[in-house]
């Protein structure tokens, strides 16, 4: 051994180098890490709640089986076991897509792939949109899809309004889609951000509506790659999943590309229905 290697201030010299670089490095990283979080979450704020991503799938992407058909069908007394007591699941070995955040200029795009396939969905509108998108709307009811109220202004914090403005905003949602479409149903209602709390829940509730969560997050809002979003709900599909999709918050170019091959994969392996 020699004696550089022996002399204990050098040594005491050197291991405290390394403890600060570890430490310098661990900081970096962890700077980046968050940095890039904040970057993938705009636009959507996190849930503080849950302290999941918010429109999360995390937990289906953990918890769900490799490959379709290996998971045994959902039964009817887990089909609210989302978080507040949504529902998550379909409740019957059917798997249901679900568009949120439309209508937009991308809707009919979304209806033409689910009408090549003979594909039932449903779509989770925001009020403010269904006037100047009315003829999407007819579409939708016009084919055979179903209704989702997803508030009037997608207001992420809606849990934090009191009774009285959550009830304001869900029934100026579903009056502004009754103009549109008066006889359809709105069976539905979905937090934005998944951002359910014991007060939205109630609110839908008392107006008929049950509180809609999802299974698969398609994680669409934050891809921009349709590859992954393909990939991510193919490894996940499972009977009675309820799979998170967008036609609307923004540019869903890949979205719709990710259609082209994902409908297909589904139709094959699985029962697709509107939420009924
Ligand atoms: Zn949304």
């Amino acid at each position: 051994m020699t004696r550089w290697m022996t002399d204990p201030r050098r040594i005491a010299f050197v291991a405290t180098f390394l403890a600060v670089a570890l430490i310098a490095g661990l900081v970096v990283v962890a700077r980046m890490t968050s940095g890039s979080h904040a970057a993938f979450a705009s636009p959507y704020r996190p849930n503080p709640r849950s302290a999941v991503t918010p429109e999360q799938g995390g937990q289906a992407q953990a918890a769900a089986p490799r490959g379709p058909m290996r998971a045994e069908p959902p039964t009817r007394q887990r089909a609210y076991d989302g978080p507040d007591g949504t529902q998550r699941v379909t409740g019957t070995p059917s798997m249901s897509l679900t568009f949120d955040d439309g209508p937009s200029q991308f809707t009919d795009e979304v209806l033409d792939q689910l009408s090549k396939h003979g594909i039932k969905a449903t779509f989770c509108v925001i009020g403010s949109q269904v006037r100047s998108h009315a003829a999407q709307m007819r579409r939708i009811v016009a084919e055979g899809h179903t209704l989702c109220n997803h508030t009037w202004n997608h207001d992420f914090q809606l849990g934090d309004r009191t009774p009285e403005q959550i009830v304001k905003d869900m029934v100026r949602t579903n009056d502004a889609i009754h103009t549109v479409v008066p006889n359809a149903p709105v069976r539905y209602f979905r937090n934005p951000g998944g951002n359910f709390n014991h007060r939205t829940v109630s609110v839908a509730q008392n107006l008929g509506m049950v509180p809609l969560h999802w299974t698969i997050d398609s994680r669409d809002w934050e891809s921009k790659d349709s590859k992954k979003i393909c990939d991510l709900v193919e490894a996940n599909a499972s009977p009675g999943a309820v799979v998170l999709l967008h036609d609307g918050g923004g540019d869903r170019r890949e979205t719709m590309k990710a259609l082209k091959k994902l409908l297909p994969f589904l139709k094959d392996r699985f029962d697709l229905v509107a939420m009924p």
